[in-house]
């Protein structure tokens, strides 16, 4: 069975930013793996890192469950994460166990650096983790260099302000419902980003930016992506090839 892989910073990010286009690949059978770089240690305003590290990851578990996901944490800490040699290591050793042909990460240039270092993380450990010497654990059959898309950034525009151009756009209308339902796992946020970012509706606002993704394809609902197309990876568009409709 292919396997998917969502590697982003932190609980909640998949479901915000690619949730719809893992389910439409979990319903055309793709297994399907989400990590974090983080548990979201610093996502509250009142209770301890170790309270909330255990409240998001088994929220990111059963949102995850939702599409018979497997959710893997990388135990870095919220804010901290860096591109390093360690953490390239374990991004590496994640990507050994899972073997994904397809991953989803963080743009390239995004509102917060946790999501830059893990999109540098991601590009690195999916160049690389085939290499028979790279890892101590056992590469699996059929590893190699996967298909590597760019989610949005948040609110689609990178730290300077400016609009990303996706290249390619899925229609996630009739998996929408359930792409809330899985963020709804995450009710722990809602009240943290109603204090620390202004955002009073964490539904809303995804259904907002998907909204406007979909205008750019005559549909209610998208999500949109840049395809890494750098030398070594596949430069055919497979989430269009699979998923039909939607480029940008
Ligand atoms: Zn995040």
């Amino acid at each position: 069975m292919p396997t998917a892989l969502s590697f982003l910073a932190h609980p909640d990010d998949a479901e915000i930013l690619c949730a719809g286009t893992l389910i439409r690949l979990a319903d055309t059978g793709w297994e399907i793996h989400i990590a974090t770089a983080t548990p979201g240690d610093c996502g509250t305003m009142t209770a301890t890192r170790w309270d909330i590290s255990s409240t998001r990851t088994n929220e990111a578990r059963a949102a995850a469950a939702l599409i018979n996901a497997t959710y893997h944490c990388l135990d870095e800490r919220d804010g901290l994460v860096v591109y390093d040699k360690p953490t390239v290591q374990k991004s590496i050793d994640l990507f050994r166990r899972v073997s994904p042909a397809l991953v989803f990460t963080h743009a390239q240039d995004d509102y917060m650096m946790d999501h830059v270092e893990v999109s540098k993380l991601a590009r690195a450990a999916s160049f690389v983790f085939g290499a028979p010497n790279i890892s101590a654990f056992p590469l699996l059959p059929g590893s190699k260099i996967p298909h590597l898309y760019y989610c949005d950034p948040i609110e689609g525009i990178d730290s300077l302000g400016h609009p990303a151009q996706p290249t390619t756009i899925v229609d996630v209308t009739a998996q929408h419902g359930k792409k809330l339902d899985m963020l709804a796992r995450h009710a722990s946020q809602r009240d943290w980003l109603r204090a620390h970012h202004g955002m009073d509706e964490y539904l809303e606002s995804v259904r907002r930016h998907d909204a406007a993704r979909g205008r750019l394809i005559n549909t209610p609902h998208a999500e949109a992506f840049v395809q890494h197309r750098g030398h070594a990876y596949p430069h055919d568009d497979v989430l269009l090839s699979l998923l039909g409709k939607g480029h940008a």
